[in-house]
């Protein structure tokens, strides 16, 4: 009886884990653009909706301030 209650709750649990997951997952771009050589870079760390880390493995270029998001970018190219 207590086992499968226990089931449940991890259960329960895994579901919960997996929308918070999906959900930062979500907050978070699939690539962002180096505004050096203007190429997609998949090296990135990524908080409160701001871009904290970046490498461009193309150019080298790691500073955060010189990439933006694609949305971002749409804006800024012809
Ligand atoms: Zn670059």
């Amino acid at each position: 009886m207590f086992r499968s209650k226990l089931t449940k709750v991890v259960a329960l649990l895994v579901v919960l884990v997996m929308a918070l997951g999906s959900t930062v997952h979500a907050a978070t771009p699939e690539y962002i653009i180096c505004l050096e050589c203007e190429t997609p870079c998949y090296v990135f760390e990524f908080e409160d909706g701001k871009i904290k880390e970046a490498l461009c493995q193309v150019c080298g270029n790691d500073d955060p301030e010189a990439f933006v998001l694609p949305e971002e970018a749409e804006d800024i190219s012809p």
